[in-house]
């Protein structure tokens, strides 16, 4: 073989092989790069979709109170947008404004 020539580091930095002397099977683990991934929903809160490339946070006011949804990516930039719409109507429209 070849090999011989050209030989392989033996530290490889991006697979760590384990030798289990037991049961003589090479495990093989990749080392997982960057953040660890995040728990994802089930599914949007709204539209109920699986899949989705970016899932956020929504704020829906269920009871009288804001409460913190998982959505998809549509569903919560359309929720965050017509949040902010909401806050500023409401500002517009407050008793407050319109006395003074
Ligand atoms: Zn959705």
């Amino acid at each position: 073989m070849a090999r011989g020539k050209y030989k392989r580091r033996a530290t490889n930095r991006k697979v760590v092989v384990k030798e289990e002397p037991a049961t003589n099977i090479i495990v093989v683990e990749k080392r997982k790069k960057g953040r660890p991934p995040k728990e994802k929903p089930e599914a949007c809160h709204v539209c109920r979709v699986r899949a989705t490339p970016e899932w956020r946070n929504g704020w829906l006011d269920l009871k009288g109170t804001s409460t913190k949804v998982p959505m998809c990516n549509a569903c919560g930039l359309h929720n965050a947008k017509q949040r902010k719409i909401g806050i500023i109507s409401r500002e517009q429209h407050s008793i407050q404004k319109l006395l003074n």
